[in-house]
């Protein structure tokens, strides 16, 4: 059954009215012979590349690819900075600074967070329970209507487990406004993406990211995929070229190349096993959790003096063991065979 929101009454009322800036190329879009209205540098880019032009404010030929390749439509897809410039946006969009609140459950991303404070918006924090599962009656009792924005990692970082799509369906059945789902790890993980929902759910917005399985983290490319009415405001407040031109011609040519994409994933989930065997058979090890991402949070004996031993052998882990549920452990990210070799090499040193 559809679920009915008027997302109109959730956004900050000035955005619904604000006039935004239009671009050369918003006001021609057409094809033509000479283009003189924006000011480029007609002959050409200083670097060599093809940039002295501004790239496409809405990146429709990503949209497209991207429209053929998952279970959305053009409209149906806004791309950031990274995801980080989507959550950004979303907090600005919806969240009126020192009145409304996003809800979070700790452990999990920071940026949520981050971004919220930033915009001197309030964080609601709702734990994830020692298994890293949703807390639904707590969530229950936590809500109010000023919590315009629920955020749910799934795959979860740093515990890496996928959030129980019962519990996640719950929230979106009861959540008082948006509800954000950060698939940043979906392509390493067996269960389905909620990008196929988007259609029965208007207030949720999925977001997932070029910067893990694609392995593009450099280039800062994210993805929102949402209802159009919240994409079309998304759109009215994003920096006019959020996208740069380098970027949109990388990720096309990425997309293109989509087996290049699986054939690392598979790569790096073989990786993963063969990590988590080594991990769990050293001593210094307590438990290896499950992981449907590219990393293994691990609990050690004592995490603060593997984590200054591994530093010292220059070898950077995530010392994870101040976070809540997380006392002990360290996040792995699963490297190459040879780095994952060496750090369990150096693993098997620590304690002669
Ligand atoms: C890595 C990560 C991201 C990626 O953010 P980008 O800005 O797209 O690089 C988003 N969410 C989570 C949970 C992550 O771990």
């Amino acid at each position: 059954m559809k679920r009915n929101k008027d997302i109109s009454s959730l956004v900050r009322k000035h955005i619904l009215t604000l006039n935004p800036y239009s671009s050369a190329r918003d006001e021609f879009s057409g094809v033509a012979d000479i283009y003189l209205d924006a000011n480029e540098n007609a002959l050409g880019a200083a670097s060599g590349g093809p940039y002295h032009r501004y790239p496409d404010p809405l990146q429709w030929e990503i949209k497209q690819e991207l429209a053929a390749q998952l279970p959305v439509g053009e409209s149906q897809i806004f791309l950031g900075n990274g995801s980080d410039e989507v959550i950004d946006l979303l907090i600005r969009a919806f969240c009126y600074p020192g009145i409304d609140h996003i809800v979070i459950m700790p452990p999990t991303y920071g940026m949520y967070k981050v971004s919220a404070d930033i915009h001197d918006v309030a964080t609601r924090e709702v734990p994830l329970d020692p298994e890293f599962q949703i807390d639904l009656q707590a969530l229950s009792q936590a809500w109010d209507t000023n919590d315009k924005i629920t955020f749910i990692c799934s795959p979860n970082n740093p515990s890496g487990n996928t959030l129980n799509p019962e519990s996640i369906a719950q929230v979106l059945e009861q959540a008082p406004g948006i509800v954000v789902i950060d698939e940043a790890y979906i392509d390493f993980s067996p269960h389905p993406s909620w990008v196929h929902q988007i259609e029965q759910y208007p207030h949720l917005v999925v977001l997932q990211t070029f910067s893990k399985s694609w392995g593009l983290a450099g280039l800062r490319l994210g993805m929102g995929f949402a209802n159009p009415e919240i994409v079309e405001v998304l759109n009215k407040i994003k920096p006019p070229y959020n996208i740069n031109a380098f970027t949109q011609i990388e990720a096309l040519k990425a997309l293109q190349a989509r087996d290049r994409k699986e054939k690392m994933v598979h790569i790096l989930q073989e990786e993963k096993t063969f990590l988590q065997t080594q991990l769990q058979a050293l001593p210094q090890v307590e438990a290896v959790y499950p992981s449907d991402a590219n990393f293994l949070l691990t609990r050690f004996e004592d995490a603060n003096q593997t984590y200054a031993y591994l530093v010292e052998h220059k070898i950077i882990v995530r010392n994870r063991s101040r976070v809540l549920h997380c006392g002990n452990c360290l996040r792995i990210t699963v490297g190459t065979r040879q780095e994952n070799e060496v750090l369990i090499q150096a693993l098997r040193q620590q304690n002669p």
